[in-house]
């Protein structure tokens, strides 16, 4: 195995210079008795000087094979040369006795025996690692003692030479179990590095494998921003050490505006592309080491932290918004993306990560709410508007079921007569812990608990008793008016729910009127169908709030529209604004090419009430006539309007009848 045989090479090359030391010691000490015992002969010289010239040999030769990298290379061949070497030494050895005359191995040349066997038996101990070069230098000189010793042809030297056969063989036996060892402890070694370094490599690809978990862990994969994980233990900390130090921590959380309807009209791969653009420009835009961070959706977060930090958080969310400015790669096309941002801070608004979280969102919902693309800070108002919204939220179902939500009626007069016109219905709550929930509230709530169809209902079911009680009250043939949000059709089938509530009720539908505002008018996609069949199946439509929007005209025709209701701030103060004048008097007569009725809403006093008379409006809804009321009030308001002469009305015009 070239590995062992590598071990091999480098035993001996490590004993190598020690070995080549002894070696000429012995040699000197060899001439020293030889000229002790002999006297100098030139001969004896000759043996040393090519004794010695082996042993520099031997060194030049292991110098070049490391030189050549032959050791390394070509184990075999550097073992061969070095037991050449060895052998060359051995035999240089085994002829000393040889050149002694009367060589007399155990009277005056004994020291000169102990020297050689003491050679031939170092060689073997201390050549452990390679029998044959231990054997090939120290054979030689044994086999030269064992035939110096015969050639005597005594019984003692006889004795003696037999003696070191049994050396001989017991030096090949013990050096081959030397070999044996070393070569088993060398494999023994060997197994263990290769079992350290597979350990190493397998504890490297762990640490690696651990490395890339912690990262997936912890990062976003799609923008390579840290993930909502990682961002909460950072916020924790963070707030951790402000705690401490005594600091400030400012998170800033980050929407797109409308990233919903571009991820599903341009579809998911240009939202992911959208997505990594806005982690890059965040990237670009906070350069501090303010943790940046995508918490899922379309929502990034930013902690900041240290000195200045709310002036930082400041200064960057600026820096988006102005950033969010440029356009952006958004599928085929470049478009500007808006950004909305909420702010909050450690301790002023929250004390730990929960609370900060729910403050920045807070923050960030009234950015959205007063239009986006703007930075919006956390203040307690917030909070309190959330925690009632959470209450509203949470108490609606129970309301509409328990009818503690209802209508109320607002009725509408015919300004030249003074008769009931029709009724308005507008939704009530009296919560019991928060007072008067207003109608948008009420809406928007219904909305994010997904009420509104049950609210609506509810309405329109108490629209039907109204309707059915008028008769009986003297009243025939006037509307009950309803709102209905733009909203709602895109949540459910208004259609559909209004045909089954006034079935039930067996209310004709003339005799019902959906009031929907401009923006239901302009999404015809959503509201178009629904509207078609409510005006096929005899229901009023009236658009409410009109003149505030931009109504396509030619839509509104193709709708079979029955009324424009004048939002009222056209109508406040109209018997001062000459221009407010102009614009209803510019409406009356668009609704009379159109052949739609009018009415104005809002209507507070009599001077009011008697210049839009002039201007051509025909009916009209406010508080100078009534204010919406429930229906026992209305009923008792209805039969005294009724009892009055159109004189007497006209005289009660001030009087303003309900809460
Ligand atoms: P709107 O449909 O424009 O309703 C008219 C609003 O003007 C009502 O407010 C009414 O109380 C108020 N009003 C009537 N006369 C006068 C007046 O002379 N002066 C002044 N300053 N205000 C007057 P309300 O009841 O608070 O409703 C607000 C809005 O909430 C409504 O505006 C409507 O958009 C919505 N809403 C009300 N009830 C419902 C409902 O049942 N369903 C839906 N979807 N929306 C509703
Ligand atoms: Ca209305
Ligand atoms: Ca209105």
């Amino acid at each position: 195995m070239p590995a062992v045989m590598q071990a091999q090479v480098d035993d001996i090359i490590d004993g190598h210079p020690s070995t080549l030391a002894l070696n000429a010691i012995n040699l000197l000490v060899a001439l020293c008795i030889i000229t002790f015992n002999h006297g100098l002969q030139l001969r004896t010289l000759v043996w040393l000087a090519l004794a010695l010239s082996i042993l520099v040999l031997r060194r030049i030769s292991v110098n070049y094979l490391r030189g050549r990298i032959i050791v390394a290379q070509k184990p075999k061949s550097a073992l061969f040369i070095m037991s050449l070497g060895a052998a060359a030494s051995g035999f240089c050895w085994a002829a000393l006795p040889f050149l002694i005359d009367d060589f007399a191995p155990l009277a005056d040349d004994a020291a000169l025996i102990i020297l050689l066997g003491g050679l031939a038996a170092g060689s073997v101990v201390k050549q452990i690692g390679y029998t044959p070069l231990a054997l090939v230098f120290s054979i030689p000189i044994l086999c030269s003692i064992i035939f110096s010793l015969v050639r005597i042809g005594e019984w003692p030297e006889y004795l003696l030479a037999g003696c070191l056969m049994m050396l001989i063989y017991v030096f090949v036996r013990r050096s081959l179990w030397t070999e044996r060892m070393f070569v088993s402890n060398q494999l023994a070694r060997l197994e263990a590095t290769a079992l350290a370094d597979s350990l190493t490599r397998a504890n490297n690809d762990i640490l690696r494998q651990n490395t890339r978990l912690e990262a997936l862990a912890n990062r976003d994969t799609l923008t390579g921003l840290a993930n909502r994980m990682f961002f909460n233990g950072h916020l924790s900390g963070d707030i951790a050490r402000a705690v401490v130090v005594n600091e400030q921590v400012v998170l800033l959380i980050i929407d797109v505006d409308r990233f919903k309807s571009i991820n599903d009209t341009l579809g998911h791969s240009a939202g992911d592309t959208l997505l990594c653009d806005i982690g890059n420009r965040l990237r670009d835009t906070i350069t501090d080491g303010s943790l940046i961070a995508r918490l899922g959706g379309d929502e990034f977060a930013v902690v900041v932290t240290g000195e200045r930090a709310m002036e930082r958080a400041r200064n960057h969310a600026n820096r988006l918004l102005l950033a969010s400015r440029a356009a952006i790669r958004c599928g085929a096309t470049n478009s500007v993306i808006g950004l909305s941002i909420g702010l909050a801070a450690y301790p002023d608004h929250g004390a730990n990560a929960e609370e900060l979280l729910a403050c920045a969102d807070m923050a960030l919902y009234d950015a959205k709410r007063l239009g986006r693309r703007q930075m919006r800070e956390f203040n307690p108002d917030l909070k309190r508007d959330a925690e009632r919204q959470r209450i509203i939220e949470q108490d609606l179902e129970k309301a509409i079921e328990s009818g503690a939500v209802t209508a109320w009626f607002q009725p509408q007069i015919n300004l030249a007569t003074r008769d009931i016109a029709g009724f308005e219905a507008l939704v009530r709550w009296q919560h019991p812990q928060l007072g008067f929930v207003s109608p948008p509230e009420i809406v928007n709530a219904a909305g994010v608990v997904h009420l509104s169809d049950r609210l609506t209902a509810r309405i329109a079911a108490d629209v039907c008793l109204l309707s059915k009680r008028l008769p009986e009250l003297g009243i025939k043939g006037v509307t009950v008016a309803l709102n209905v949000s733009p909203r709602e059709f895109a949540l459910y089938s208004v259609a559909d729910m209004l045909e089954r509530v006034t079935g039930e009720h067996g209310v004709d539908p003339s005799l019902i009127e959906i009031e929907i505002t401009e923006e239901a008018i302009l999404d015809p996609e959503i509201a178009g169908e629904q509207l078609k069949r409510l005006e096929t199946a005899g229901y009023k439509l009236a658009v409410d709030d009109f003149g505030m929007g931009h109504s396509s005209l030619a839509y509104l025709i193709s709708l079979k529209i029955d009324r424009l209701k004048i939002d009222r701030s056209f109508a406040q103060d109209v018997a001062r604004f000459e221009t407010n004048q102009k614009l209803i008097s510019a409406l009356v007569s668009l609704g009379e090419s159109l052949s739609l009725d009018i009415i104005i809403e809002g209507v507070e006093t009599a001077e009011d009430a008697a210049i839009l008379a002039r201007l051509g409006c025909t009916t009209a809804q406010g508080y100078l006539f009534a204010r919406p009321m429930p229906v026992k009030q209305l009923e008792d308001w209805i039969t005294e309007h009724q009892n009055k002469t159109p004189l007497k009305r006209k005289a009660s015009h001030l009087s303003v009848a309900g809460p």
